[in-house]
């Protein structure tokens, strides 16, 4: 079976990554977006296993420690890490995995698997993030001037990653984003074609 595509989404804090990956797995439910593993603690409404796996700081160490993360980074004041077993194993199965982590992560994993496909996402003006951010509501506004901050440094790393999207419409970045997916999957290099060998064989 064919091995599935890595693809990671990053982009400053109030872009629209959360949003975006839960469309493209609407419209299609055989991607697997990976769960990670954070010591921040749980926002309203947010759900242990279905968010994130949210777990004290002693227990993601030692995550760290026995290998279990693919990449992991400290993001704002907290550890975010990408547990490794299920991403390989959706892989394994040919299915396509989302990452939806920050741009330390995003480097990180190309590193450690170099067939990866990074998407940067951007919104359509500094301030419509500040915006979206303070839209969105989910921090107080010291942290979301944190956040915006670490946003300035993020933008300047855009052109390190494989692809640049500006989140405006989101029906339009859904439909990038896909067609990105779709244009990887079509690359020489993952392909097989069994049938071929037969000709060569000769
Ligand atoms: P992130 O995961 O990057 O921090 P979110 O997905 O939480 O960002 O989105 C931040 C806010 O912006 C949310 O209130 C969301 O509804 C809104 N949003 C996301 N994408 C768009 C878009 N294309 N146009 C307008 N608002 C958007
Ligand atoms: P939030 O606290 O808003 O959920 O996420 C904060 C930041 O951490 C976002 O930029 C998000 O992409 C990033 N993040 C979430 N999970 C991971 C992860 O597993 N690894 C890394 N490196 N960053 C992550």
């Amino acid at each position: 079976m064919k091995r599935g595509l890595l693809l990671v989404i990053s982009g400053p804090s109030g872009v629209g990554k959360g949003t975006v990956c839960q469309a493209l797995l609407a419209r299609d439910p055989s991607l697997y977006l990976s769960i990670s593993v954070t010591t921040r603690p749980p926002r309203a409404g947010e759900i242990d296993g279905k968010d994130y796996f949210f777990v004290s700081e002693e227990q993601f160490l030692e995550m760290v420690a026995r290998g279990e993360l693919l990449e992991w980074a400290r993001v704002y004041s907290y550890y975010y890490g990408t547990p490794r077993e299920p991403v390989d194993r959706a892989l394994l199965a040919g299915r396509d995995v989302l990452l939806e982590i920050d741009v330390q992560g995003g480097f990180k994993v190309r590193e450690n698997c170099p067939d990866s496909v990074l998407v940067f996402l951007l919104p359509p003006s500094w301030e419509e993030l500040r915006q979206r951010l303070a839209r969105r509501g989910t921090e107080g506004w010291q942290a979301q001037q944190q956040r915006l901050e670490w946003a300035r440094q993020e933008l300047a790393l855009y052109p390190r990653y494989d692809y640049s999207v500006v989140n405006d419409r989101l029906e339009d970045t859904v439909a990038t984003v896909e067609a990105i997916r779709l244009a990887e999957r079509h690359r020489s290099f993952r392909q097989q074609f069994p049938w071929l060998r037969s000709l060569f064989d000769r």
